[in-house]
Order: C-alpha cells, then structure tokens, then sequence
C-alpha cells in the first residue's frame, strides 16, 4: 500500500465558475486559476502523485502550457488514475477535506462523491469528501483550500471462473 497528501488553495474572483469535484455550484464568485480551478481535484491528483512519488501536478501539467488553460481538472484526475494504474496501483479509498466559509457545500456532498467514484470506477464507500469553515480565520472568504489523504493499492490480479 502507499499513502499520500494533497492540499491546495485557489483565490475567489468574479466571473468564474465554481467547481468542485466536478461539480458545477451556483455562487457569486468562482475559483481562479489557469485550469477549471477544481482546488479539490488538484489536492486530490497531489495526494496519488504523492502517494506514488511521482512528484506533483505542477510538474505533469504545468500552467505554462497553454494546452491546459482552462483544462477539466476531472479529466487531469483520469490521467492520474491512468498513470496510478501504469505503475499498478488502484485507489483503496480517500478522503478530501474542502476549506470553505461560504458557499454552503453539504447539499453538493454526495454529487461530488459520485463523480469522484465514476472516475475511478470505484464504490462511493471508498471516496469520503467533507466540507468545513475555518470560522472566519484562516482563508476567510477570499479563496477555497482543500486537503486530500489517498491510500493506494497494489492490484492483485483476480481470477473468475467463467
Ligand atoms: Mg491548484
């Protein structure tokens, strides 16, 4: 098995989306950022290249390349779990803390799970995804952090009988 961290942070700006694990939440202010700006996603992806030790997102998807400006983080992750897959590890389970005053997430929750399990073709008991406030602290209403924890498994070769 292996295990990794993730976190991220991305600033709140007007006339951008709000993305969260891939889906899209109604809110004044979106994240800004060269791709989608999924900062969910991004701590994510950074937790399984961390796992792995293959470095960061920053390295595989650079954001001087022009070929992921404004990229679907969601189709990023599918690159990941291909590479995971590459190096013959699947996810076990993760679990992703997403830092926000507002907007309210909960009722997103279980959207965000769903999507996270079709990207890995996994059980929704496997992806955990959590929202907290920093009671006006830390971030503050100015930008949205997430933390991600990814524990990986060797794939172990299954045999069915026909
Ligand atoms: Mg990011």
């Amino acid at each position: 098995m292996r295990i990794g961290t993730g976190y991220d942070v991305h600033r709140l700006a007007e006339g951008r989306k709000l993305i969260l694990c891939g889906v899209e939440i109604p809110n004044e202010k979106g994240l800004a950022g060269h791709s989608d700006a999924d900062v969910a996603v991004h701590a994510l992806m950074d937790a399984m290249l961390g796992a792995l030790a293959l470095g960061d997102i920053g390295k595989l998807f650079p954001d001087s390349d022009p070929k992921y400006e404004g990229a679907d983080s969601m189709k990023l992750l599918a690159e990941v779990i291909k590479l995971a897959g590459q190096e013959g590890y699947v996810l076990g389970n993760c679990d992703i803390t997403i830092i926000a005053e507002k907007p309210k997430l909960s009722e997103y929750i279980e959207q965000m799970r769903e999507n996270l399990a079709g990207a890995f073709s996994c059980e929704v008991s496997r992806i955990s995804v959590k929202a907290t406030t920093e009671e006006g602290l830390g971030l503050a209403g100015e930008g949205i952090g997430a933390q991600a924890v990814v524990l990986l498994e060797k794939r172990t070769l299954k045999l069915y009988k026909a």
